[in-house]
């Protein structure tokens, strides 16, 4: 299921290697007003983040900080936070500014803040935002996911209704549309069972065909609406029905003009599917049942053989992009110097507020230290022990022995740890809630199983260093967060093509002393990854002003969609048509 399934239809633009796009954003003004269609004003979503921070009270300075506690009624990432929805626009950022437009709709199964799960989110939303800035039109296509909270969307409305087919029925459905975080998002909302669930996933109804019923509902969409993008952009297997669809059905009706993009950022997944659970969406599975077309190769000779709807989705774009190309953070919402989340603010030239950020986080979960004497001064045991932090899905890929080797050590070095992180396998919740009893009474380990991005980024802020422990990691965005927020990363380099490889280096790795950013390990047993931690906690405790400087230096670090976005436009030019 590699580069050889490109088929008749795709133009390939394989990365499979981590080649940097070094293209410059420019960020520019009046982001929105080209928007052909759907863009009202109403949808500049211009709320800069410094708007909304004078406005938060409690939580603005230093002086201010109301200080949490384990026995508050409502916990403390559960406070009444200012709603998200920074402006595309950055300020005093250097700006490319694109001159031949295009309209990118974006389908996918998640999206940051509203529908995140893991980098998907993040992904999506940082390149639309990054396509929207450069001058482009952008939607983003969404499932209306019942649990999607309304009040993070600007200006919701329905659009229209209209039916989309599954399984011999034309289901009615609702299509809204709202802005998030400064980009037009269209909701699809069936009115039968999909995606009514508590999550983004594993709702009690057949995620496969939700997802099946969704890439059709999105062509039928563009279909009635008269809805022509040049660049479709599809992700991850959710969405690989959709060229299948275009090309040999809805070419065929008035769509004819878009040219689909499909990314994969993790092929751990790929839509195994039957046949006739395909022909629901209204493509005859059986003729996809083919090594040219959309046979998992894996299961040629079983009965029943079946069929992928990545490899689908890889033989009938236009473009596939591996996620071996490095991507970026959106550093408007991972910015700790506006961050509405963080009870202190921070940046590379003043960065006291992370040392406050730190004392919050152990008096709010009741990690040992001292009281504080005066406001702004944090007291020396905060300083003085190492805070680790974790913040990842519960899945084998992130490394699990090693995430449970790393409580134990740090705690037997004198360190603390917090661990957020939501299983979806009841197994590993288990062994997780087990470890969570065992130690969330005690002085120094924390492990939170569950999802939320509010504490996410009161833990980047906090910690002094970041645990990513990856099996493998096609990108990883959590080693770029915790540089952005000034913490110091521990990896272990198991695959050298991987983005963890690329972007993280040794500190004791004396050929490359500029790029020293954190300590990697070769391996993924525990003497390596104790070898990283004795030594990280080593340089904290021994060389601490070499820390701070190291600190200061990666907080700099331009992970920005500055790197990539610009590639990305490459291939969406590469591939589209024009009139
Ligand atoms: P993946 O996409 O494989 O999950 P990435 O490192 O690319 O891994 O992206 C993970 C993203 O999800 C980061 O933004 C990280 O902060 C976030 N994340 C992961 N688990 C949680 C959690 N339990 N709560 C909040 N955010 C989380």
């Amino acid at each position: 299921m590699e580069n050889a399934l490109v088929g008749k239809f795709c133009k390939p633009c394989f990365h499979l290697s981590s080649g940097r796009a070094a293209m410059v954003l420019q960020k520019r003004k009046g982001i929105g007003t080209n928007h052909k269609f759907y863009c009202s004003s109403k949808f500049k979503v211009g709320t800069s983040v410094e708007k909304q921070e004078s406005s938060y009270a409690g939580l603005v300075s230093d002086q201010e900080i109301v200080w949490p506690s384990p026995d508050d009624e409502i916990p403390f990432w559960k406070r009444d936070f200012p709603s998200w929805n920074v402006s595309p626009e950055v300020p005093n950022e250097s700006t490319v500014k694109d001159s031949d437009l295009m309209h990118i709709i974006h389908v996918t199964a998640e999206m940051a803040p509203i529908a995140k799960v893991g980098g998907l989110g993040d992904v999506v939303t940082g390149l639309a935002r990054a396509s929207l800035s450069r001058g482009h039109t952008v939607d983003i296509m969404l499932p209306f996911y019942k649990c999607i909270s309304k009040q993070q969307i600007n200006e919701l409305e329905l659009i229209n209704t209209y039916d989309s087919y599954h399984d011999g029925n034309w289901i009615p459905t609702s299509a809204y549309r709202g802005a998030v975080s400064g980009i037009s998002v269209i909701f699809i909302e069936p009115s039968n069972e999909f995606f009514k669930g508590e999550h983004v996933y594993g709702g009690s109804y057949n995620e496969l065909e939700a997802y099946l019923f969704f890439s059709r509902a999105c062509l039928e969409w563009m279909q009635v609406t008269g809805t022509q993008p040049e660049i479709i952009h599809v992700h991850e297997w959710q969405i690989g029905a959709l060229p299948l669809l275009y090309w040999d059905m809805y070419r065929y009706l008035s769509l004819t003009k878009p040219r689909i993009v499909l990314t994969i950022h993790n092929m751990e997944h790929y839509g195994e599917c039957r046949q006739e659970q395909l022909s629901k969406c209204g493509l005859d599975g059986s003729m996809y049942a083919t090594t040219e077309k959309a046979v998992d190769d894996r299961t040629i000779g079983h009965n029943p053989e079946r069929l992928c709807l990545l490899k689908g989705g890889i033989v009938y774009s236009n473009a596939v992009v591996y996620y071996g190309v490095l991507n970026g953070i959106d550093t408007a919402m991972w910015n700790p110097a506006t961050d509405v989340f963080l009870p202190a603010k921070f940046d590379a030239q003043k960065i006291e507020g992370k040392k406050l950020c730190k004392y919050y986080i152990q008096k709010g979960l009741g990690l040992a230290t001292e009281s504080i004497t005066s406001s702004n001064h944090v007291p020396d045991a905060t300083v003085k022990v190492p805070l680790v932090v974790c913040i990842t899905r519960l899945v084998p890929q992130k490394g699990l022995h090693l995430i449970t080797h790393a409580l134990k050590r740090v705690e037997e070095l004198g360190g603390q740890m917090i661990v957020l992180g939501k299983a979806s396998d009841g197994r590993v919740e288990g062994e997780f809630k087990r470890l969570a009893d065992l130690h969330n009474r005690g002085p120094s380990i924390r492990i939170l199983l569950m999802y939320s991005e509010e504490l996410s980024h009161m833990l980047y802020a906090a910690a002094d260093m970041v645990l990513v422990p990856s099996m493998y990691e096609p990108c990883g965005l959590s080693q770029m967060i915790g540089m952005r927020y000034g913490s110091i990363l521990k990896v272990p380099v198991v695959r050298k093509t991987g983005g963890l490889a690329d972007t993280v280096f040794d500190m004791d790795d004396q050929s490359n002393r500029e790029m020293a950013n954190g300590f990697v390990f070769e391996g993924i047993d525990e003497g390596s990854l104790n070898w990283a931690l004795d030594r990280a906690f080593a340089y904290y405790k021994d060389k601490p002003d070499e820390w701070n400087g190291i600190v200061k230096k990666i907080m700099k670090i331009d992970n920005s969609w500055n790197n990539t976005a610009g590639k990305y436009i490459e291939i969406y030019n590469s591939v589209r048509v024009r009139s």
